[in-house]
């Protein structure tokens, strides 16, 4: 059983103010720096016009915890695969500095890891599969994740294992998860406007007698299913895609055997994930921050605390997605186990 430790949210004194507590909460667990380590810090900085990312101040402690433990740290994160304005390295590095984060608010430096156009990768095997793993992670010594816990349209929820999976991953890596979850297109709600024609940006969709999308070219990024003002574009059936991002979580952290932790921060926990423009005020209040070496402890976890204060599994009611399953499918690949203890700051 993994431990899982917290630090509430509620701060009646100065002492237990949240930035001041992530210190306190890398102390508790098993070091993973050592003296000359490269860190990547891997973290989701924001699409342009999100507000519900990790708040710069908590990241900036982590980089300082790891300068004091002798680490070289750098703050990482990918392209994606959609449109938006993260899709390459120059658009992704200027995004992040409008989100606060550059190397005078770090302290060190921001390497997009599989480079400028999503290619720099290197292939790991694992169960039968060839994944693209992103080459500057793939180099570090120790791999620090910071995951902001919130709601995901194609995963249900979005933490640390969602964060590792796709999100250590290059392009050819992302499209390997994302290729089983080509949307449906349902004509009787369309009203022909052809925004999705602009909006797609592998330019899949088309108009031909009606909207149709060509499979061919349809990489399952997702992006129709969330800009379709009209709800026309769904999903069928995503089981197989969270199994995907089970595997490519284990693809990466077969390289970090002992050298790696994870923070989770179940803050903001807005209803879709940091690559929306347009997140949707927060569906509960703050619960705190988490910390442990145990990917799939510290995701169920959040889990469990953030349903135990709704009474309900919230994000279920709101995208009748399992996500649970991402949890099931790594725990039974061995990547670390739900049984938890959780040890209150
Ligand atoms: S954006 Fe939606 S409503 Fe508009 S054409 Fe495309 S599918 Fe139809
Ligand atoms: S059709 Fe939808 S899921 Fe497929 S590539 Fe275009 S936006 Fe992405």
């Amino acid at each position: 059983m993994a431990d899982v430790y917290f630090k509430s949210a509620h701060t009646p004194y100065i002492k237990d103010a949240l930035h001041i507590s992530i210190k306190k909460l890398m102390e508790k667990l098993e070091n993973v720096v050592d003296k000359g380590d490269i860190v990547a810090i891997k973290l989701h900085m924001g699409e342009l016009g999100n507000i519900g990312y990790i708040r710069p101040i908590f990241v900036r402690k982590v980089v300082d915890f790891v300068k004091e433990k002798g680490g070289k740290p750098f703050i990482t994160d990918t392209t994606t695969l959609y449109g938006g304005h993260r899709g390459n390295a120059i658009d992704y590095l200027y995004t992040a500095s409008i989100n606060g984060f550059n190397l005078s608010s770090m302290g060190c430096p921001i390497i997009i890891a599989d480079g400028l156009l999503g290619k720099d990768e290197e292939i790991v095997k694992v169960n039968g599969y060839e994944i693209g793993v992103a080459k500057a992670i793939m180099e570090a010594d120790c791999l620090v994740v910071l995951s902001h816990f919130k709601g995901h349209g194609m995963a249900g929820f979005g933490g640390a294992i969602k964060n590792v999976g796709m999100g250590c991953c290059s392009k050819s890596g992302k499209i390997w998860q994302h290729e089983v979850t080509k949307p449906l297109h349902d004509e009787s709600k369309c009203i022909l406007c052809k925004n999705c024609l602009i909006f797609c940006p592998w330019n899949a969709i088309e108009e031909n007698n009606g909207i149709k999308i060509n499979y061919e070219k349809c990489k399952g990024c997702g992006a129709c299913t969330v800009l379709c003002e009209q709800g026309c574009f769904y999903l069928n059936d995503v089981k197989e895609f969270q199994r995907r991002v089970a595997i490519a979580t284990k693809a990466v952290l077969n390289n970090f055997k002992g050298k790696a932790l994870f923070l989770n921060f179940l803050l903001d926990i807005t209803p879709r994930c940091d690559c929306c423009s347009f997140p949707d005020k927060p569906i509960i209040d703050d619960i705190g921050i988490l910390a442990s070496n145990d990917i799939v402890s510290i995701d169920k976890a959040s889990y469990d605390l953030i349903c135990s204060k709704a009474g309900r599994d919230i994000f279920y009611e709101i995208h009748k997605i399992d996500g649970k399953i991402q949890i099931e499918e790594a725990e039974k690949l061995g990547i670390g186990e739900s049984r938890y203890e959780l040890k209150e700051l």
